[in-house]
């Protein structure tokens, strides 16, 4: 039975203050509620949380860190919560425990080879404290140790596959060498167990011929050591079988020689000791040419530091000497991890300096990547912070630029994704699509066959892809909208006239107006840039236009009657969708609504404004029938979609009566989106109320039920200004 005292025990010997009581309280915790779980080896649960905290023991880590791991699968596995952990245990724990769940719900997730860098950016992003990965990795290491138990091969192999991919580079990374090595081999035995075999008769046949051979080099480094001062620690280290294996993978060798299997360190004080050590190194035996790299000037990325260098040593054996100081050889196997560790002599430094040099020293090491000659895979690190990784349904990992939203997601996906977007569920839930996505999300991208993108999506999106697509299709839309209404403008010169409209009949005249196609010229029309009289003049120079003369009021209501009617060559345009900066736009002074009788006013530059038949505005343009034009709504395959109608309401100055106004609207499916009091009497009060409708009917029901409320003493449409 493993019981806190031997973990306490531990800890005292680097931490000789430190306060056994909230680590014996975390253990009884954790034990409560494990209780009736159980390994698959059959040891009970709370076992695994506690060997993890021996390994970050033996690592010399702070408190904190002891006690999130043996918290650190309550939230995931138990009915532990956050807020317990955090009344139990403080914000500090509770937020690191929080951090490794966050990591433990992303595992198992299928993960392809060039995903895994991604997959690991993604675990760096999520661990925000270095603390939180420390405690991942030894859960990941005592994981790996008790592995066997696991009876179904394909899951150990996914597990070892996963710790290969994804934590060994993280280990690397971050500099927890022991770790690393140890991680490494256990996957090796996993994944390849026949060439590790190999690897290892090969090295106990070595190891018996070299026993006597190790033990006379470390004597004889030792004493040349000594008789120049230097106190030294010398030490021979056999090389894991796992980074022979990858050794003998990437130059393509064997290995017989003593070099192949051991390295042996010389441990000084100082780094003027370390250079002292080289030289009588150098100047005792030959040096093998090439083999000597000098870590302290310039130290890996990943902070490790030492002299290496391969000689023809004693016995004329090959030998490889690794040369470095204590704090070195912390380092080496501690990484970053050493930042945390307890030094004796020092007193723990307030967290705040802690965090800030560990974010230093993780933003170096990035930083240093780029340097080619040292990268551990060829993968460029980018600074995580400013990205987040998300999943799709399937499981693939997107990684996207931070503050992305489901549409940028979707864009990301495929652009036929993008366009067809109408809503996002994101963990299963519904989102707006300017919702900003967090590290680990799963989103699902729910489409529509006829749906296209909103110019309004430009407001939130932040990808280039997403951004781009998006004005692509409005551009699109534009000049679609402004062809259709240049046509529009032109049919009716031709039929006011007298003559029959035929695309035919412009189509010669294209290139004299140095445009590639018909739609460019009525585009250029609709816009303005091309004055449609003069492309009539140019078909027909011969043509003589009658003087206009000024129309009378009569007139004018005949002009409105004739556009409506359309009839003749010209067809009404059809009016689409209200998409802001498009050619065409709804008036203000009349609000129409698809089921009004509408017309269009051209405003050169500008596109069309469509007016209600009746609206007084249209006084204005008497003396203008040339910009008259005739719309007409189209009821194309769209989905409703919402128009402002305005109301004209009178409700009676009694308590509640605005309530029952606005529950009315409601109830008959219309939306209030402004609402303005005209004037004020003791009795009544007068108002004007604009509504999302989708259609004349729609308005019409709604008026209906506002007239048999009693409280409301009258509602009309509102019309002119
Ligand atoms: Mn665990």
């Amino acid at each position: 039975m493993i019981e806190p005292s031997p973990l306490i025990a531990q800890i005292k010997t680097y931490d000789p203050d430190f306060d056994p009581t909230p680590v014996n309280r975390a253990y009884e915790y954790a034990k409560k509620m494990h209780e009736g779980q159980t390994r698959s080896s059959g040891e009970p649960y709370y076992t695994h949380p506690l060997e993890v905290a021996g390994l970050l023991a033996n690592m010399k880590m702070d408190t904190p860190t002891i006690i999130t791991a043996i918290l650190h699968d309550t939230l995931e596995d138990t009915s532990a919560t956050y807020d317990e952990v955090k009344a139990q245990f403080g914000e500090e724990v509770a937020t690191l425990v929080n951090g490794v769940s966050k990591l433990s719900r992303i595992e198992g997730q299928t993960v392809e080879g060039k995903q895994a860098e991604n997959f690991r950016k993604l675990v760096l992003a999520m661990s925000e404290d270095i603390r939180v990965l420390l405690v991942k990795l030894a859960d990941r290491l005592h994981n790996m140790r008790t592995l066997h138990h696991i009876q179904k091969p394909e899951k150990r192999q996914r597990i070892a596959r996963e710790t290969i991919e994804i934590y060994v580079p993280l280990a690397e990374r971050i500099g927890l060498h022991n770790l690393k090595e140890e991680l490494e081999d256990l996957c090796f035995a996993q994944l390849n167990p026949e060439a590790r075999e190999s690897i290892a008769n090969r090295l106990s046949f070595l190891r018996q011929e070299g026993t006597e051979v190790v033990q006379e080099i470390i004597d004889e480094l030792r004493s040349l050591m000594a008789a120049s001062g230097i106190n030294a620690e010398v030490a021979g280290r056999e090389k894991t079988k796992y980074s022979i294996w990858r050794k003998m993978q990437r130059k393509n060798v064997s290995f017989e020689q003593l070099s192949d299997i051991m390295a042996f360190r010389i441990v000084v004080d100082n780094i003027e000791q370390c250079y002292g050590a080289l030289g009588l190194v150098h100047s005792t035996y030959p040096t093998v040419p090439g083999r000597f790299k000098d870590y302290i000037s310039t130290p890996k990325p990943n902070g490790y530091r030492s002299i290496h260098t391969t000689v023809i040593g004693p016995a004329n054996h090959r030998v490889e000497v690794q040369i470095r100081t204590r704090d070195m050889q912390e380092e080496a196997e501690l990484g970053v991890a050493a930042h945390w560790a307890y030094k004796s002599g020092k007193k723990a430094e307030k967290k705040d300096a802690k965090q800030y040099r560990w974010l230093r020293d993780l933003l170096e090491i990035l930083e240093q990547e780029q340097r080619p000659e040292e990268l551990l895979e060829n993968t460029k690190l980018e600074l995580f912070q400013d990205q987040v990784y998300v999943f799709t349904p399937k499981g693939d990992l997107i990684e996207l630029p931070a503050g992305s939203t489901p549409v940028d997601f979707a864009y990301a996906v495929h652009s036929g994704v993008g366009d067809k977007c109408v809503g996002s569920k994101i963990n299963g839930r519904i989102a707006p699509l300017n919702t900003k996505l967090n590290n680990g999300d799963q989103i699902d991208i729910i489409t529509a066959k006829n749906q296209s993108p909103s110019p309004t999506w430009e407001r939130f999106v932040v990808t280039g892809k997403a951004r781009s697509h998006i004005r692509r299709f409005v551009r699109q839309q534009q000049r679609d909208q402004y062809s259709a209404l240049g046509k529009a403008m032109l049919q009716k010169i031709f039929q006011q006239e007298g003559y029959e409209f035929t695309d035919k009949a412009v189509a010669h005249v294209v290139p004299q107006f140095r445009m590639d196609e018909i739609d460019d010229l009525y585009a250029g029309i609709g816009q303005g840039n091309l004055v449609a009289r003069e492309i009539f003049r140019t078909i027909f120079p011969a043509h003589k236009t009658p003087t206009a003369k000024k129309p009378t009021d009569a007139e004018v209501e005949q002009q409105a009657i004739q556009a409506r009617k359309g009839g003749g060559a010209g067809k009404p345009m059809p009016i689409k969708g209200l998409i802001p900066g498009m050619a065409v736009h709804y008036a203000r002074c009349c609000h129409p609504l698809p089921g009004d009788r509408i017309v269009g006013i051209v405003t050169t530059g500008k596109g069309v404004t469509v007016h209600t038949i009746d609206c007084e505005t249209l006084e204005n343009f008497a003396d203008t029938p040339e910009r008259w034009l005739d719309v007409s709504w189209d009821d194309g395959p769209d989905s409703p979609e919402s128009h402002v109608g305005r109301l004209q309401v009178t409700i009676s100055n009694v308590a509640g009566a605005l309530g029952t106004l606005s529950t009315v609207i409601g109830k008959n499916g219309g939306n209030i989106i402004n609402l303005k009091i005209t004037s004020r009497s003791l009795d009544f009060w007068d108002m004007l109320l604009d509504v999302y409708v989708n259609d004349t009917r729609h308005l019409n029901n709604i008026i209906a039920a506002l007239r048999a409320t009693p409280q409301i003493a009258s509602v009309e449409r509102a019309r002119g200004r």
